[in-house]
């Protein structure tokens, strides 16, 4: 049987330990949910591995859909290697001068998490446009956007200022027909995360909950309208708690990754070899 183009072997033992990792993950994110909350969208960050190990848990058992990547060059391999039905996540950092081709070469790309400028949301709207002018099947569905908050004020973090988020978010609704405003994201601080003890809340998480409640209002839309993404392997149980909708975990699941140098989009692990 192939998988998009290739045949791709999956190692038994890594396979067992993915979706024993994932298991664990999912049973967290349960846990941290309220039975009042609706689902929680758990988005498989899989930067800098290879595409196996996407492939191993978007079989059975899990038949996870939602995979998260960081770089454009590795997105698009992947995205030719696997099968169409996997829902991508664009996560990383954007140039402005390659939103475009992500959003046209990559018809099952799913979300771009990480629009943070007017130029940024219009190209990717241009390249959604060259994508439905070649097949008018992907008009149905338009590219979710999430507009990027840097809530933290850290300088090297990409991200609007949360009070820019409006002006960006209004954009996108009113200007990019072929786009979707699902939600906004933050990364937050690492130290922060970790400085947080039990029972208080993480000020990122805060942070980003109070510009969704506004936005929401400025737009008139309900607050269930507009997504929160934020929580990652160090933090997601406390994201979830302080609303989050969609948590982002990499690390937790894959294991810790390679550099970027070194990392290897197709394995070459063949029966045999050690
Ligand atoms: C890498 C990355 C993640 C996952 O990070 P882990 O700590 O490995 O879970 C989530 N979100 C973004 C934006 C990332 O770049």
């Amino acid at each position: 049987m192939t998988d998009g183009n290739i045949e791709m072997h999956i190692d038994p033992a890594r396979a067992q330990q993915l979706c024993n990792n994932f298991s664990a993950v999912l049973s967290r994110v349960k846990s941290a949910s309220s039975t009042s909350q609706a689902p929680i969208r758990l988005v498989a960050v899989s930067k800098l591995k290879p595409a196996n190990d996407v492939l191993a848990l978007h079989r059975e058992p899990h038949h996870q859909l939602h995979f998260g990547e960081n770089y454009q060059q590795e997105l698009l391999q992947k995205s030719q290697l696997l099968p169409r039905e996997i829902r991508w996540h664009f996560i990383g950092a954007l140039q402005t001068n390659k939103c475009k081709p992500l959003a046209e070469q990559i018809p099952n790309l799913w979300c771009v998490e990480s629009v943070d400028t007017v130029k940024k949301a219009d190209q990717l709207e241009k390249g959604r446009h060259a994508l439905c002018e070649k097949d008018k099947q992907y008009e149905a569905e338009p590219l979710r956007i999430f507009v990027q908050v840097n809530t933290s004020g850290e300088e090297e973090k990409s991200g609007v200022e949360p009070k820019d988020a409006i002006a960006l978010c209004q954009h996108v609704r009113d200007q990019c027909p072929n786009l979707k405003l699902q939600g906004i994201m933050t990364i937050g601080a690492i130290a922060r995360s970790k400085g947080v003890s039990e029972g208080k809340e993480n000020e990122d998480f805060v942070t980003l909950r109070n510009v969704r409640d506004q936005v929401a209002k400025d737009l008139g839309l309900g607050q269930e309208q507009l997504e929160l993404s934020m929580g990652m392997s160090e933090d997601f149980e406390s994201a979830i708690q302080c609303g989050s909708n969609e948590v982002r975990v990499g690390s937790t699941i894959f294991g810790e990754r390679p550099n970027k140098a070194e990392a290897k989009i197709k394995e070459n692990n063949e029966e045999g070899k050690s």
